[in-house]
């Protein structure tokens, strides 16, 4: 069932839990996701990166990931994550996507603020929440270094914002990074709750695989209802494959696929869990 931004995130917050988004860039990814979302029954949020066009254009994986989620037996919003261009924002609006992501962070703040609310304004003709971040991780997506460290998001700046642009969820920068973790990060949960508290709006923690179960537990109890992960899944799949190989003659790629399909499929099922409060 397809559903909006704003709306599985005001599932999340009746219930006082997170949605996990997942990249799906190829069609293992996106059965693994989906299969574990309907094993545990939960809502998800499947999402296409502007960096994952090399491996799927939008117009291509796009239309794939929302009759997916039309098909699937739990609410299901297609969303783009990281869209730093309108043009490419407006490209997925008319395929269907329920959410986006508009990623002004790397702009000064009264630019970023000007594009935001073009985005909500955009996004509304189509039934579709929006999301922006403020602040900026220690990492590009893609696991790319940002160059000048982490800026952490200031909360009163926060609430200015979300109130001047009328986004339905917020991306504040709390002490994550995109990618896989060099050394154990360490995450300012008290501003994730303080900038909860001041802006009223849902939370989303980006590069949040590899984060502690403990970890995404408080910052859940502190007001994050939207979870990115990917690049720890991603990981399980080419584990998977790397041990096919070491283990027998593989002939047929697909049988690669498959193997990595359920590994990931296993690795996103854990995550959903702690993400919606499963023991
Ligand atoms: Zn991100």
């Amino acid at each position: 069932m397809l559903i909006n931004l704003t709306e599985i995130l005001k599932m999340a917050e009746e219930k006082k839990c997170a949605v996990g988004a997942f990249n799906t860039p190829n069609l293992e990814n996106l059965t693994a996701v989906l299969n574990a979302a309907e094993r545990l029954n939960v809502p998800v949020i499947i999402s296409h990166a502007e960096l994952h066009e090399p491996v799927a254009p939008l117009a291509v994986i796009g239309p794939v990931m929302v009759a997916a989620a039309k098909a699937a037996k739990v609410p299901v919003c297609v969303h783009l994550d990281h869209c730093e261009t309108l043009s490419y924002m407006q490209q997925a609006l008319e395929i269907g996507f329920t959410g986006v992501m508009y990623d002004g962070s790397a702009l000064p703040y009264e630019e970023n603020l000007k594009n935001t609310k073009t985005a909500v304004a955009m996004a509304k003709n189509y039934n579709c929440g929006v999301e922006a971040e403020l602040g900026s991780l220690a990492s590009r997506e893609g696991g790319e270094s940002a160059g000048s460290g982490p800026v952490y998001t200031d909360p009163e700046e926060a609430a200015a914002f979300c109130r001047e642009t009328g986004i339905d969820a917020l991306a504040p920068s709390f002490g994550t990074a995109h990618g896989i973790y060099k050394a154990k990060p360490v995450l300012d949960l008290e501003r994730v709750k303080t900038i909860s508290e001041k802006t009223g709006l849902p939370l989303v923690m980006h590069g949040g695989s590899g984060v502690s179960p403990e970890d995404y537990r408080r910052g859940i109890a502190n007001g994050l209802r939207k979870i990115n992960y990917y690049s720890y899944m991603a990981k399980a799949g080419v584990t998977a494959v790397r041990e096919m190989l070491e283990r027998e003659d593989v002939t047929f790629f697909h049988d690669l696929a498959l193997a990595a399909q359920q590994a990931m499929e296993a690795d996103a099922e854990k995550a959903m869990r702690v993400f919606a409060g499963i023991i």
